[in-house]
């Protein structure tokens, strides 16, 4: 199996003024295509450090990071923005989406910036294949303060599979959510990994961690513990049970 993302002996120092907060102190993690993996921890313990990194968003970092076999701090600014839009699909906490924009130019915007060559026809196809797939094909034509926050969310990862990335990163994607949208949203996420997607979020709650397959622990910017959940729990049944009790 390819290994997506391989960081090796990865650090980041932040410097304020006086002071340098050494965010991560030398990660060292693999993960393989077709994963589902859940970095944990307390607030402050590098998570979204190192989410920016392995997103190619920050490259100012000492260690070794390859992304689907490229070693990224070989790449120049250029190239690096071209295997970000290539290779990775983000999710974030506030859904990130443009205000003004309908869920359909929101999915289309990768594809857009990125350097995707599409007929037109094969461009209105992807997007809407992929609203589709988050069960939005019907509302393409809405703005985001037309849709619920768990919609919202389900626009921004129909936005994050549009350009096909090898890795989908999700820094606390349910962080803003109730509990019952929160395990839909992990249910399409377990239903994107079931079909291959390589998938990584951030989350500090146990029981959203339990819907992948495997746990790693951050504290202070160290990898304190990693383990594999053997049998993840199934979300489609978490959402069924919860909409009993929400019913009763
Ligand atoms: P987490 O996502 O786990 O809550 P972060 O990666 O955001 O943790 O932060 C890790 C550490 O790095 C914290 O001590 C935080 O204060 C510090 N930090 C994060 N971003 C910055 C920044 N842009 N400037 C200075 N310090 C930062
Ligand atoms: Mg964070």
């Amino acid at each position: 199996m390819n290994k997506i993302i391989e960081v090796q002996d990865l650090r980041k120092t932040f410097h304020l003024d006086e002071i340098k907060v050494e965010a991560l102190k030398g990660i060292g993690l693999e993960v393989t295509e077709g994963e589902f993996v859940a970095v944990m921890g307390t607030s402050g313990s590098g998570k979204s450090t190192f989410m920016n990194i392995a997103g190619c968003l920050d490259r100012e970092f000492k260690g070794k990071y390859w992304l689907d076999g490229i070693d990224v701090t070989q790449l120049s600014e250029h190239q690096l923005a071209d295997i970000r839009n290539k290779k990775i699909g983000f999710v974030f906490q506030s859904y990130n989406l443009l205000a003004r924009t309908t869920a359909y130019e929101n999915v289309e915007l990768p594809l857009l910036y990125g350097n995707i060559k599409l007929s037109t026809k094969q461009h209105r196809e992807t997007v809407m294949e992929k609203l589709a797939d988050v069960g939005l094909a019907d509302r393409y034509d809405r703005y985001p303060n037309q849709l619920s926050g768990g919609q919202q969310q389900r626009v921004a990862i129909a936005r994050a599979l549009v350009s096909n990335p090898a890795i989908i990163l999700a820094d606390e994607p349910t962080g803003n959510l109730d509990t019952r949208t929160s395990y839909e949203i992990m249910e399409l996420l377990q239903q994107l990994n079931e079909q291959g997607k390589t998938i990584l979020i951030v989350t500090h709650e146990q029981d959203i961690a339990a819907f992948t397959s495997r746990k790693v622990v951050f504290r202070d910017g160290r990898i304190v513990q990693q383990q594999r959940v053997d049998q993840p729990k199934n979300a489609s049944r978490m959402l069924q049970e919860q909409l009993l009790q929400e019913a009763s």
